[in-house]
């Protein structure tokens, strides 16, 4: 049993300490830091509609589980309280989801940041599983990057670490998987859900919904189909009657806990390059004479 094999090491304490920042004392962060520690990684949500086959906490349960995991085997980390919500006003023709405006989460991503900073951490990971989130977490990077030069961000989107094994193994046809191998409750989120907490998956509303948008060659985002990806903006109400964008029906527990592992290498690997990425960032700078 998938989950049996994988519960029990599953632990955010370790030798007495957590990787959860809140769980910690002030002293006992206090001595980490001192220790050396220097990365903190952020989950950022969504509370947004997944079709009628997953909860609306879909993204922030995974962006959890994934950065618990990828701190318990760096044991480089620590993990910060999740954001809950995110920018998803696409999705709030579907009722539950719960949207703040791009400004607004650019806001909470940068007083968090600054907060870690000012008591030393280098490095601040956002993780967010909703790629919604994406442009405002790449502006909130900007904006610290202008202000905070000993402050490294990175904005991720996880499943780029599992994008490759998505190409090997999906089944869904051409249009039912975006960039980064995910859409919306496709092929890759519903394995993930199935591997994670499958007794949360209503299996009896498992359906696939592919729009001829997703297959058109300006309006894709699929790698499978030919064209070029235009941003239009649309609303998920546009492209779905049902939330769904992708087919489920492919996704299996063995694909979603290969799915995970990739992303939990991939996110260990990255807080391992951190410190060799702020080397070469920070002895870099204008250098010319005429
Ligand atoms: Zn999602």
């Amino acid at each position: 049993m998938v989950r049996g094999e994988t519960f029990p090491v599953f632990q955010p304490w370790k030798e007495g300490k957590s990787v959860l920042l809140a769980k910690n004392t002030w002293p006992e962060i206090k001595q980490r830091i001192e220790r050396g520690l220097e990365t903190v990684l952020i989950p950022l949500g969504s509370t947004e509609q997944h079709g009628p086959i997953l909860p609306l906490d879909n993204d922030i349960f995974n962006a959890v589980q994934i950065c618990i995991r990828a701190a318990m085997k760096s044991e480089k980390a620590l993990v910060a309280p999740p954001l809950c919500y995110g920018v998803s006003g696409h999705h709030m023709d579907f009722p539950g989801t719960i949207s703040i405006t791009p400004r607004t989460f650019i806001e909470c991503l940068k007083q968090i940041a600054i907060s870690l900073h000012k008591h030393g951490i280098k490095n601040v990971l956002f993780v967010t599983c909703h790629g919604g989130n994406l442009t405002a977490m790449k502006t909130a990077v900007w904006e610290l990057r202008q202000e905070y030069p000993n402050l490294l961000c990175a904005a991720i989107h996880p499943y780029v670490f599992s994008a490759s094994y998505m190409d090997k193994v999906r089944e869904s046809e051409p249009g039912g998987l975006g960039s980064d191998r995910v859409a919306h409750t496709c092929e890759t989120e519903t394995s993930v859900a199935l591997y994670l907490r499958p007794e949360e998956v209503r299996k009896q509303h498992i359906i696939k919904e592919i729009s001829p948008l997703a297959k058109g060659k300006y309006t894709k985002s699929d790698p499978l189909i030919p064209g070029v990806s235009i941003y239009f903006g649309l609303r998920t109400s546009e492209v779905s009657a049902t939330g769904v964008m992708g087919d489920p029906t492919k996704a299996t527990a063995e694909k979603g806990e290969k799915i995970v592992e990739h992303i939990v290498n991939g996110l260990v690997d990255l807080i391992d390059s951190l410190s060799e990425i702020r080397s070469k960032i920070f002895k870099r700078g204008p250098n010319f004479s005429v």
